[in-house]
C-alpha cells in the first residue's frame, strides 16, 4: 500500500507539468530552495483557511488577556519581523505584499510559528525562558517564514490528499473540490501543529538563515539558538516548538556549514 500511495505520488508528479500539480513556490537564493513540490490545494484556499484560523487564535488569546500583554516585547517582536518581510522577495516576488500579521502571546510556552501567508505568533516564553537576542529572534522567525514561503503545510496536506486515492488525485487535479473538502478538516494540526519533514526543516533553516542574514542579523546566532534549544530539550518536558523542530546536534553542524554562504549576505546589509 505503501509502495503504491508513493508510485501514484511519483506519477502524478511526473506528469503533472501539464496540469499544473507540481511546482516550485520560489526561487533558489543564496542557499538553493527551488524544489518541486507536489501541490493540489491552491494557495488563495489555504491562505483564508490560515487567515480565519489564525483571526480565532487571537480573540481566544484576547479573551483570556493574554494577548500582547508586553508591550515592550511585542514592538521587539514585530521590528525584527519588518526587517525580515521585504527581504523574503529573494525567494518569492509576492511575499513582501503578503498581509503580514505578528502577535506575542504571554505564555510560558516555549513556541513560535508563521502561518500560510504570513501570520507570525510568538509565545512570550521563548524569548524570556531562552533569553533571546534579537539575532537569535530573527533566526526563529526566519525558519518560521521560510515555511511559509515555501508552503510546507500547503505541500504536506497535498501528499495527504494524494495518498487517499487515485480518484481524490484526479478530482484535486482538475479541481474538482476534492482539495476544498479535505481542507475544511484541517484545522489547528495542520497549520499550527504542523510536523514537518526532515527535509522541510533543514530547508527551513537554510533560507531563514539566509533572511536573517540579508536583514542585518547575525546568522551565526543560528548556532546559539540551536544550542539553547538543545540544552532545554534536555531537561524535563520538551516545549511545543520542539516537537515539530527536533533540536539535534546534526542541525547546528548543518548550519555551522552555512555559515560561509551566508556570512557575505550578513557584512553587506551591515555596510548599507
Ligand atoms: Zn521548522
Amino acid at each position: 500500500m505503501l509502495t503504491l500511495r508513493f508510485a501514484a505520488i511519483v506519477t502524478i508528479c511526473l506528469s503533472a507539468p501539464a496540469l499544473g500539480g507540481c511546482e516550485t513556490t520560489t526561487s533558489g537564493g543564496s542557499v538553493g530552495a527551488d524544489r518541486k513540490q507536489l501541490m493540489l490545494i491552491s494557495s488563495q484556499e489555504l491562505d483564508q483557511t490560515s487567515a480565519q484560523t489564525y483571526a480565532k487564535l487571537l480573540s481566544d488569546a484576547s479573551a483570556k488577556g493574554v494577548l500582547n500583554r508586553d508591550q515592550a516585547m511585542l514592538a521587539r517582536v514585530r521590528a525584527i519581523a519588518s526587517r525580515l518581510e521585504p527581504q523574503t522577495r529573494v525567494f518569492r516576488p509576492d511575499a513582501p505584499g503578503w498581509r503580514w500579521e505578528v502577535n506575542v502571546i504571554n505564555s510560558n510556552e516555549l513556541n513560535a510559528f508563521c502561518m500560510p501567508g504570513g501570520k507570525i505568533m510568538v509565545y512570550s516564553g521563548l524569548i524570556s525562558q531562552l533569553r533571546l537576542t534579537d539575532d537569535e529572534i530573527a533566526v526563529v522567525l526566519g525558519h518560521e517564514i521560510a515555511h511559509a514561503l515555501r508552503e510546507h503545510s500547503r505541500a504536506q496536506m497535498s501528499q495527504a490528499i494524494a495518498a487517499q486515492s487515485a480518484i481524490g488525485i484526479g478530482a484535486a487535479l482538475f479541481g474538482l473540490g476534492q482539495g476544498s473538502a479535505d481542507l475544511a478538516g484541517v484545522g489547528y494540526q495542520a497549520l499550527i501543529a504542523t510536523r514537518f519533514s526532515r527535509t522541510d526543516e533543514a530547508e527551513a533553516d537554510r533560507m531563514g538563515l539566509e533572511l536573517t542574514a540579508r536583514a542585518g542579523y547575525d546568522p551565526r546566532a543560528g548556532v546559539t539558538l540551536w544550542q539553547k534549544m538543545i540544552q532545554v530539550s534536555q531537561g524535563g518536558r520538551p516545549p511545543e516548538f520542539l516537537s515539530s523542530h527536533p533540536a539535534e546536534a546534526s542541525r547546528v553542524q548543518e548550519i555551522q556549514a552555512l555559515l560561509p554562504t551566508v556570512m557575505p549576505l550578513y557584512t553587506a546589509a551591515r555596510g548599507r
